[in-house]
């Protein structure tokens, strides 16, 4: 069979003759999904033929005609409603490919155009039945083109698990609303051709009409309207869509006849939104690879109505961001992050009153130098209480994407993360020299320099002080932009890492990492430094084919609004 796509059409059965060639079981399936159809079926067998006994309960009930004799070729212009000159509307024939009516039947039925199905030989058909799952109003229909029956009863099955409980009830109710916004705008556009409406009628009108409406008004209207129903279908989670309730749909339609100036699509989204409150996620995103980002996160990332971005969170996680989603990302830069983070606090709270669902997608760790503390307050005073989701830091992952063991038997037995640069940009205690600790410094690369000296050597102001210095001979490590494609690291000592840096130049966002665990994996033989550029990653696992894979599940999966 050549590769054809077939014409998938739904059959409206109702006053069809379909006539069965057989009475097995097939043919029985065969009238009940005729039947079903609204069609009338006509068996034709002998009397002597094994008849199936639902046929035969239902050849007794009467809702199928059995025609107890072999089949004659003139049955198939005789047996079929007057209106179409007796001719039958559909022909089925059971007997299977091998039997020789079978040839016979199909080809009588291709010249006169009846349609015809041969079970179990495909060249015989002119149409093949689905495999089928309904759910009132919704019908979905699958084939294999006649490469799996077994396979394609399978992914009917799998399909319809997928979907959410009362998608048909749904449907109709989604109907509904589109008949009433049908019927209230026919009413228009009578009122359109009158022009002005009469005061006097006011009484008994919706406010809507109170007013001068011009023929071009009621076409915008239209226009609108055919958004603004698109867009329900379109956005709505699946979940909220099966579980549309009689009264959700008067809040519709009210809003939509109180605001029909307004946008569509604000409609769209803001029909349900004075009876929902907002809800915030404070999420992190993990050190750039998407494949760091936790289930959760993910989740939040395809359902947020609004995502508000720090200017770190990488490119490869915003492109998982549905591309209907409002997305916002942090105009910070140095001298006005306090500005830009009041704004995006006030931002979030504008689309929370608003009910929306806000999601504050921060780099790495909320709670990890992410004044995600900060945020949460802000938010819960507002009377919003954030849900929060840990992110993988990269305090902790780029030493690992590094091979740096943050603790190792024998060598490193704790660990400490600490920031580089303190408020205000001052300078910040340097810690004490412990041998079998690892640190991380966070936003310490700008000033390295400062940071390098300040820990191995003693300022004039604390000449006295017991804090003991760094040894310029421990091994660290400076790691940039871990677990993205360009990821590089720079394996030296604390003697060299300056003099490294500067010859390699920068790569931010990049951290350091320093003590003996940084050449547990691999010691630098003497060389002052080495570099090892790129990410041999997740990639080849297939993560982020997964991710994208997944994404598309998602996108239609559930949520509550
Ligand atoms: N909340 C974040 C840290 C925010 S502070 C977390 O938990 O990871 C920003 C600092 O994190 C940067 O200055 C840098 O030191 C470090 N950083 C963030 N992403 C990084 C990455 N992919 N590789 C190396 N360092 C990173």
């Amino acid at each position: 069979m050549p590769d054809t796509t077939p014409m998938l059409l739904a059959v409206q059965g109702t006053s069809q003759v379909h006539l069965i060639i057989g009475s097995n079981s097939l043919a029985a399936a065969r009238c009940i999904k005729s039947l079903e159809s609204g069609a009338q079926p006509v068996i034709v067998a002998p009397e002597t033929a094994d008849i199936h006994f639902s046929l035969k309960d239902r050849c007794e009930q009467g809702a199928v005609q059995w025609i107890k004799r072999d089949f004659q070729d003139d049955d198939l212009k005789t047996l079929g409603r007057e209106e179409v000159d007796h001719v039958v509307d559909m022909v089925f024939v059971t007997l299977g490919g091998e039997h020789t009516l079978s040839t016979h039947v199909s080809q009588i039925c291709k010249r006169l155009r009846i349609p015809v199905n041969v079970t179990d030989a495909p060249d015989l058909c002119s149409f093949t039945l689905l495999s089928t799952y309904s759910d009132g109003p919704l019908h979905i229909g699958i084939t294999t083109s006649g490469r799996g029956c077994k396979l394609a009863s399978r992914l009917r099955r799998e399909i319809a698990s997928s979907l959410p409980a009362n998608l048909g009830k749904s449907i109709d109710r989604l109907g509904t609303i589109r008949r009433r916004l049908w019927e209230e705008d026919n009413v228009s556009d009578q009122q359109a051709s009158k022009l002005e409406v009469e005061d006097e009628d006011l009484a008994t009108q919706s406010h809507t009409f109170n007013k001068l409406i011009t023929s071009e008004d009621a076409q915008t209207a239209k226009t609108r309207r055919m958004r603004w129903l698109a867009q329900i279908c379109e956005y709505w989670p699946l979940q909220r869509l099966a579980s549309i309730s009689d009264s959700d749909i008067d809040s519709i339609l009210t809003a939509y006849s109180r605001e029909r100036t307004n946008d569509s699509v604000a409609l769209a989204n803001g029909a349900f939104q004075h009876l929902r409150k907002g809800k915030i996620v404070l999420a992190g995103s993990g050190p750039g690879h998407p494949g760091m980002l936790t289930r959760a996160t993910f989740h939040a990332i395809t359902r947020a109505d609004i995502i508000l971005a720090d200017k770190l969170v990488p490119a490869a996680v915003l492109d998982l961001i549905p591309r209907r989603t409002e997305v916002h990302i942090a105009r910070k830069f140095p001298g006005n992050a306090d500005q830009a983070q009041e704004e995006f606090l006030q931002m979030g709270l504008k689309a929370l009153r608003e009910g929306k669902y806000v999601l504050r997608l921060k780099q790495g760790d909320p709670y990890l130098y992410g004044r995600g503390a900060e945020e949460y307050s802000f938010f819960r005073d507002e009377g919003y209480i954030p849900i929060v989701l840990p992110g993988i830091t990269s305090a902790l992952s780029a030493p690992l994407f590094a091979d740096i063991p943050a603790t190792h038997r024998g060598v490193s037995d704790q660990v400490l993360v600490c920031t580089g640069t303190g408020r205000k940009g001052a300078a910040p205690e340097p810690p004490t020299y412990v041998a079998t600790q690892t640190v991380v410094f966070l936003m310490a690369l700008h000033r390295l320099a400062g940071l390098v000296e300040s820990l191995t050597m003693k300022t004039s102001s604390e000449a006295g002080s017991n804090r003991t210095l760094w040894p310029k001979c421990t091994p660290c490590a400076v790691v940039e932009r871990a677990s993205c494609p360009d990821q590089r690291i720079i394996r030296t000592t604390l003697e060299h890492v300056c003099q490294a840096v500067e010859c390699e130049g920068s790569r931010p966002p990049g951290l350091l990492v320093v003590g003996a665990s940084c050449h547990v994996i691999h010691t630098p033989e003497g060389q002052k430094w080495v570099v090892e550029d790129g990410f041999r990653g997740l990639d080849e696992l297939g993560v982020e084919g997964d991710l994208l894979t997944d994404e598309v599940k998602v996108t239609e999966a559930t949520n509550n609004i």
